[in-house]
């Protein structure tokens, strides 16, 4: 495969922009060698500037859950454009968007658009504790909430009960109040609360955890949250900014049949655009400015052409919800597949896999949180992840980071994804 462009581009990259990239998974630090560089995308394919062609299963991170280039999606945005890109002031658009999503979601009481998950995630947090007037977060080892200071927090070791900055320019003080439990592990949720006795204003957890490959949570484990949380007066903040739309219309919470109290959103509800969202109960979202004391804002927030494309993408899935059983469909063909070869070829992997979410670990070992996800093997997984790009399958660089699948994905794709899935374990 021919990749003199990107290899060109990748070059001037790297000499104005951090790494080349604008976003550290798009690098391929983990697995080495050039990122492709995307020119354009339609359905399930992705072409880069040397014109190969590669079948997407990174859908944007998320977002593309119809698959690239939706003609529909893409229509309502050329519409909007031509009425003004931002106007700074209130928009038809952004009621249509916030009563679509509150009046067929029944936790979701009122919402607010931001622009990003990781502000979704950050105004989230700060209505939680302007509510409960408390200030320590449960996280989970593992999980991703966006790049605020409070969220980029690792586990602290021993009996420490604060965390440790994840990243230099995290100051002590922000990580403090951010404590770390285990996924599936409900004694290390209890014991933390144990520890800080009203004091904990919220916790905060991927209902399934994809940012650490595809984590499932175990039977009862979020049912044991809930409780928990309603037991402490602690706030329960889903963040869905992956799961929401995607495991169901009403996300991971309809999946599971859990009510949080908080809800973040991202990634699909802005149809390919920069778009997040909080939302939940009435009592804790009247909070916040203008009614309320928990200040937030944003200039582009609920942009027109952002809100123009979430709309078209939110109203065809929720018009068409046959999508999910799709989208399910897909997803466990592949898990299927890639279990098949694992028993045939005795490839060292472990498929998890819900919905069109799925990760594939290059270890022996059940993955199910962050310690046993680490113990796959990087070296093998860059072996793999080279072999399937140069022959036109582009996953995410990293198996921590899960694989997507949209309604554009047919059949023929993940057949022809498996057969050379299999070729490398020959
Ligand atoms: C992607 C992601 C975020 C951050 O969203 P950005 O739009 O990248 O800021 C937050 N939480 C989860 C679960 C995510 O996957």
């Amino acid at each position: 495969m021919e990749i003199k462009q990107s290899e060109s581009l990748f070059k001037r990259a790297m000499t104005f922009i951090p790494g080349g990239v604008n976003s550290p998974v798009r690098a391929f630090f983990s697995v080495g060698g050039t990122p492709r560089f995307i020119e354009r995308a339609d359905g399930a394919y992705l072409y880069d500037q040397d014109g190969n062609k590669y079948i997407d299963y990174i859908s944007s991170w998320g977002p593309m859950i119809l698959g690239q280039n939706h003609p529909v999606i893409k229509e309502a945005v050329i519409k909007a454009a031509e009425s003004g890109l931002s106007f700074g002031t209130a928009t038809k658009r952004e009621v249509e968007i916030a009563e679509l999503i509150c009046t067929s979601i029944p936790h979701v009481e009122m919402i607010r658009m931001v622009n990003s998950g990781t502000e979704a995630v950050m105004s989230a947090i700060r209505a939680a504790r302007g509510f409960t007037g408390r200030d320590k977060v449960i996280k989970f080892e593992g999980c991703y909430h966006g790049h605020t200071d409070a969220m980029l927090v690792k586990a602290g070791s021993g009996m420490m009960t604060s965390g440790i900055p994840d990243s230099r320019g995290v100051p002590m003080a922000c990580a403090k109040d951010t404590l770390t439990a285990i996924y599936n592990d409900i004694d290390s949720v209890e014991k933390l609360f144990a520890e800080n006795p009203g004091k904990i204003a919220c916790l905060i957890i991927e209902p399934v955890a994809a940012n650490m490959g595809l984590v499932l949570p175990e039977q009862g484990f979020l049912e044991k949250i809930r409780e928990i949380c309603t037991k402490e007066g602690a706030i329960l903040i889903f963040d869905e900014v992956i799961t929401g739309f995607r495991l169901a219309w009403g996300g991971a919470a309809q999946y599971f049949h859990i009510v949080p109290d908080l809800v973040t959103y991202g990634k699909i509800i802005g149809g390919g655009m920069p778009v997040g969202a909080y939302g939940g109960r009435k009592d804790i979202m009247t909070c916040i400015a203008p009614i309320g004391s928990v200040y937030q804002a944003g200039t582009l927030s609920g942009n027109p052409i952002a809100m123009a494309a979430g709309l078209a993408q939110l109203s065809i899935l929720k018009e068409h919800p046959e999508i999910y059983q799709q989208l399910d469909l897909i997803g466990t063909r592949f898990a299927d597949g890639m279990r098949k070869i694992k028993e045939e070829r005795k490839a060292p992997i472990i498929v998890n896999q819900i919905g069109s979410l799925a990760g594939v670990f290059f270890t022996k070992e059940p993955v199910i949180d962050y310690v046993s996800a680490k113990k796959s093997d990087a070296k093998e997984f860059a072996k793999y992840y080279h072999y399937m790009l140069d022959r036109g399958c582009y996953f995410a660089p990293s198996q921590f980071e899960a694989i997507f699948f949209s309604a554009a994905h047919k059949q023929q794709d993940i057949e022809d994804t498996l057969r050379k899935a299999a070729d490398f374990f020959e």
